[in-house]
């Protein structure tokens, strides 16, 4: 129940010290590189398996950039497949939206949220960008004709014709942006599955091909006044016994490994998600993302701070939950700085990990029960808030699960607007319930937005009149249920309009 030091006393702090500081001499500005992109997709590859191999040129990459381990959704959203996966990295937009289901394409959004090269080609045309895919429904269906080329390799050359033309085009032409996928790793996943030295032996292959293509962006004569962020990332992980589709955890994982001149090196993070290839790209070669564009993916050249992702370092293994794994971190019940959980009219008993509102990963808390939605929640990063009734009474209770996550006093300006904005994902069962509140100078809170039908993941935004005379606000999510189902709440901010 401490209170943190409010946002208002960080900033003058803040103030206060820029003020005091002397004034740093201007640096000599170095001339301008020239901003690059390549993205290389290997299909069905896993990030562990891929660490646990001979993978110098990737291991490079790790060392040299930030690694980002991530899941992407299952059934309903979508099925862990290539159509899906691939969508999302390229567009930017998670399967509600591209509306890719599968890899017939059926039905897909991408006149509305197109590929980023077409993005590109949209916003500065004399750029030239390039894809190539050693599966064809990359370059046939995903990236649109407005990409000044699209190669889709001959099946008898397979990832060996992909990497050398990605190699010819890299090293001797001057495109801007290019995308390489390779296949075969995914091939021997269905062969022989994500535990057999086939599989490994496939990683080690693509990484003698990420190898060949870094090194021709690097042989470049005019490397020395371009800016390259180097990505590599997949569209779906793998079963040990091969195969991908479902909602297990190999089949969920994916990762992005980033290299580039601003990204620190041999750093690990864990708020990046898929989507946010396009958006890094497109960030990168100067592209402001227009809000009408409706991306989910943000640039991970600028991370978005957020409180609940501090406690990452203290979450802790299960205590009652048997499902997942002894080794998965993890949940706290301690909330970050400035917040705090209200258990008063809590039950008794119960789950350990998910009496009250829990601040969790989504590897933990899918583990707890997998195909029951949690899969779903896919605009949560890193750690966040659930309250889940459904788990809670898995072991024996008595009571209601009755629980608010209070937020800290942010500063208001009486009369003005404001806006909440917060991520979420509502699973309905009656009679529960999930309450917004917001209390003005910790007078009574008044209630501003209630959940009673499931509502799916989204980023919502509430405008919020400030009182007259209010110089603070504090925001409550209140959760009243019991053997029904969840409610996830995730990078909450109050803002000026
Ligand atoms: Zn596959």
């Amino acid at each position: 129940m401490t209170a943190g030091p409010s946002r208002r006393t960080v900033l003058l702090t803040a103030a206060l010290a820029t003020a005091a500081a002397p004034l740093a001499a201007v640096p000599a500005r170095a001339a301008a590189r020239t901003p690059k992109v390549l993205v290389i997709g290997l299909d069905g590859a896993l990030l562990g398996r891929i660490q646990a191999a001979a993978t110098p040129n990737l291991d490079a990459l790790m060392a040299g950039g930030v690694t980002a381990p991530s899941r992407i959704y299952a059934e309903p959203l979508a099925p862990t497949m290539s159509g899906p996966g691939w969508s999302t990295i390229i567009t930017g937009v998670w399967p509600d939206k591209h509306l890719v289901k599968d890899n017939a394409f059926t039905g897909n959004a991408f006149a509305k949220y197109p590929d980023f090269l077409t993005r590109i080609e949209t916003a500065k045309p004399a750029l030239s960008t390039y894809a190539v895919a050693s599966w064809s429904p990359v370059t046939t269906t995903i990236f649109s004709a407005a990409v000044d080329s699209r190669v889709s390799t001959p099946s008898a050359e397979y990832d060996t014709g992909t990497t050398s033309r990605a190699v010819a085009e890299l090293r001797d032409g001057n495109r801007d942006a290019v995308f390489v996928h390779l296949d075969n790793i995914d091939h021997a996943g269905h062969g022989y599955g994500a535990a057999s030295s086939q599989y490994t032996a496939a990683i080690q292959t693509a990484d003698a091909q990420v190898g060949q293509i870094v090194a021709a962006v690097a042989a470049r004569p005019t490397y020395a006044s371009e800016d390259w962020l180097i990505m590599v990332t997949t569209d779906h992980g793998h079963t040990d016994a091969g195969g991908h589709g479902g909602n297990s955890d190999p089949e969920r994982q994916t990762f992005l490994i980033a290299k580039g001149s601003a990204i620190t090196a041999g750093t690990t993070r864990h708020d990046i998600k898929m989507p946010d290839v396009a958006a890094s790209a497109l960030a990168h070669l100067g592209i402001a993302a227009d809000p009408s564009w409706g991306l989910d993916g943000r640039p991970l050249q600028t991370p978005v701070a957020d409180a609940f992702d501090t406690l990452r370092p203290q979450l802790t293994t299960r205590v009652d939950e048997t499902g997942i794994g002894a080794a998965v971190i993890g949940f706290t019940h301690t909330p970050p700085a400035g917040w705090s959980v209200e258990n008063t009219a809590m039950g008794t008993g119960g789950m350990t990990e998910w009496r009250g509102w829990s601040f969790t990963t989504d590897e933990f808390w899918t583990a707890a029960e997998r195909g029951q939605q949690r899969e779903s929640n896919v605009r949560a990063r890193n750690v966040f808030a659930v309250a889940d009734g459904d788990e809670w009474v898995d072991k024996s209770s008595s009571g209601t699960f009755d629980s608010t996550l209070v937020g800290p006093a942010w500063p208001v300006t009486g009369g003005s607007t404001a806006v909440l904005r917060y991520t979420t994902l509502y699973r309905q069962e009656s009679p529960q319930k999930g309450e917004v509140l917001v209390s003005w100078n910790g007078a009574t809170p008044v209630s501003v937005k209630t959940y009673t039908a499931d509502t799916s993941s989204r980023v919502e935004a509430i405008t919020l009149r400030v009182p007259a005379g209010a110089t603070s606000a504090r925001v409550r999510f209140r959760y009243t249920g019991g053997n029904n189902w969840f409610w996830t709440v995730d990078g909450v901010s109050l803002t000026a309009s």
